[in-house]
C-alpha cells in the first residue's frame, strides 16, 4: 500500500506576516533601495525533498513519503545556521520566515553565522524509533549536497534532539569521515558542547534577568508564567526558579498547570519524564493554554509555537514583560497593540539566542577538536548576551524604539554591510 503524506505547501502563516512586517518597518528606517530589500528577503536556496519511508501501521506495512525542506536564507556573515524540526504543519513559508529569522538572530548576537532552517512535515510520535532514524537518515543523504562544516549546519528544534542530530552526524560523517562540526546540539559523547542543552532556556532567564535589572524590578518572588514545558520551556523554568522567581503555572501540548504559592520546577521535570505530561502534577491546578496565557503574572514567557499570542486573544494577556523564548509566538498586530498599552516585550532574535550562541561555541570546538568545560560556555553566552541586550536596550532608548525595532534594526544593518563589504 502507498500512503503520500503531503502537507499545504506555500500557505501564508503567522511566521511570513511577521516576518514581512517587521522588516518593511526596518527598511524604511534603513532608507533601503528596491535592490537591497530584495536581496534581503529572499533566500539564497530552497530546496523541497520527497522522502519514501516503510511505516508499521495498523493495517500492516505502508510506504509513505515524507516532505522535507532547507531553506538557506543568508550567508553574508557565515555558513548556513539553523534548526530542524519534526512537525506535520512544517511548510514551506515557515520554513522561509525561520530561516530569516535566523539570519538576523545571529547577527544580533554577533557570532559568524548566517540563517537556515529545515524540517520534515512528520508527527514523530507516529514513528517508532527506528523508522525515525532511518527517515532521519534519508533526510541526511539527500541534505549531503547542500550542507557542510563551512556551509550550512543544521541544529535541533521542535521535535528534534541531540539523538537526531547523532544520526545525522553519523551519515554524513560515512561519506565525507568524521565530522562533528556537521550539526550542533549532539550528545556530549559525540562531541556535543556542554552547556549546549540547557543553552536556550538559560539564555531566556539571563536576558529576563537583565530586563528585571534594568526596570529595577526584583526577579526574586517575580511571578512568571511558562508556555511549553519542552527544551525551552523547562530550563527557563528552572533557571528562573533558582533565580528565585516564582513560577506560578507552565503547560505543555495537553494543557496546564498552576500553584498561586509557585511550582516546584524539578518536581515538574521529573512528573513529565515519568508521566509524559505535565497534567497530574502534584499540587497544582489544571488550566488550559488560553487561560494560562490570560494569567495576571509579572513574566510571560511563551516558550512552545509560533503566533500562539495574536490579535484574538492580546487583550487578556496581563502580564507587565512578556519574553519571546519560541521564535514568533507574538504575531505582529499583537506586538503593537501590546507596545501601545506599555507591555515590554523581548523579541526572539534576543530572547532564544542562548541556543545559538553556544552552538557556535560547539561547532569552534569541534573545528578546533578541542572540549570546553560548561562553567566557561556559560560564562562566555552571558557575555555575549549582554552585550547584545545592552545593544538592543540602548538602541531602543536612544530612537524611542521598541526593543524590537532597535534589533531588527541593528541585525538588518549588520548583515546588509557584511553584503556590502563582500560585494556579492
Ligand atoms: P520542544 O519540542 O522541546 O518543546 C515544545 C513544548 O511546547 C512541549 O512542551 C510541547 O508539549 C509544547 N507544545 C507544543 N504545542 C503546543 C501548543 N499548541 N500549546 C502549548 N504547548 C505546546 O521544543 P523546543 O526546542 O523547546 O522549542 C520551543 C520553541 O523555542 C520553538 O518555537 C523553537 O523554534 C524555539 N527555539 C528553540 C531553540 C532550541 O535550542 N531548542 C532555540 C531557539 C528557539
Amino acid at each position: 500500500m502507498t500512503l503520500t503524506r503531503v502537507p499545504v505547501v506555500g500557505q501564508q502563516c503567522h511566521c511570513r506576516d511577521n516576518q514581512d512586517h517587521f522588516l518593511a518597518r526596518t527598511f524604511e528606517r534603513l532608507g533601503l533601495d528596491d535592490a537591497q530589500r530584495q536581496f534581503l528577503v529572499h533566500p539564497f536556496r530552497e530546496v523541497t525533498m520527497q522522502i519514501p519511508l516503510h511505516v508499521t501501521a495498523e493495517e500492516g506495512e505502508a510506504l509513505c513519503t515524507f516532505t522535507a525542506y532547507r531553506v538557506q536564507h543568508n550567508h553574508a556573515r557565515g555558513p548556513f545556521k539553523g534548526g530542524l524540526r519534526y512537525h506535520p504543519e512544517v511548510n514551506l513559508e515557515e520554513m522561509r520566515a525561520l530561516a530569516q529569522l535566523m539570519t538576523w538572530k545571529t547577527a544580533l548576537a554577533n557570532i559568524p553565522f548566517g540563517g537556515a532552517k529545515g524540517g520534515i512535515a512528520v508527527d514523530p510520535s507516529e514513528l517508532t524509533l527506528s523508522e525515525l532514524e532511518t527517515l532521519t537518515k534519508r533526510f541526511t543523504q539527500k541534505l549531503g549536497i547542500l550542507i557542510g562544516v563551512h556551509e550550512d549546519v543544521p541544529a535541533p528544534d521542535v521535535n528534534t534532539n541531540p539523538q537526531v542530530m547523532a544520526w545525522i552526524f553519523e551519515e554524513y560523517s560515512k561519506t565525507h569521515g568524521y565530522t562533528p562540526g556537521i550539526v550542533t546540539g549532539k550528545p556530549l559523547e559525540l562531541g556535543g558542547a556542554a552547556g549546549r542543552l540547557e543553552a536556550t532556556g538559560y539564555g531566556a532567564a539571563f536576558i529576563t534577568m537583565l530586563v528585571c535589572e534594568s526596570r529595577s524590578m526584583a526577579l526574586e518572588g517575580a511571578r512568571v508564567v511558562i508556555q511549553g514545558f519542552g527544551n525551552v520551556g523547562s530550563y527557563t523554568a528552572l533557571r528562573l526558579a533558582e533565580l528565585g522567581a516564582k513560577v506560578i503555572a507552565v503547560s505543555d501540548v495537553y494543557g496546564g498547570v498552576t500553584c498561586d504559592a509557585g511550582i516546584d520546577v524539578q518536581e515538574a521535570v521529573t512528573h513529565v519524564s515519568d508521566a509524559g505530561r505535565l497534567e497530574g502534577l502534584a499540587g497544582t491546578d489544571a488550566l488550559t493554554n488560553d487561560e494560562l496565557l490570560a494569567l495576571p503574572c509579572d513574566i510571560l514567557i511563551p516558550a512552545a509555537l509560533d503566533g500562539v499570542i495574536n490579535c484574538d486573544n492580546e487583550g487578556s494577556v496581563r502580564a507587565d514583560i512578556v519574553v519571546e523564548a519560541a521564535n514568533m509566538p507574538v504575531t505582529h498586530m499583537a506586538d503593537d497593540a501590546l507596545h501601545d498599552r506599555g507591555v515590554l516585550v523581548v523579541p526572539d532574535i534576543l530572547a532564544n539566542a542562548g541556543g545559538v550562541i553556544v552552538s557556535y561555541f560547539e561547532w569552534a570546538q569541534n573545528i578546533q577538536e578541542f572540549p570546553w568545560p560548561r562553567a566557561l560556555a556559560l560564562t562566555r553566552l552571558e557575555d555575549c548576551l549582554r552585550n547584545a541586550y545592552e545593544r538592543v536596550a540602548g538602541g531602543a532608548a536612544r530612537a524611542g524604539t521598541s526593543m524590537r525595532t532597535a534589533a531588527y534594526d541593528q541585525a538588518v544593518a549588520a548583515v546588509l554591510r557584511a553584503i556590502e563589504l563582500r560585494g556579492f
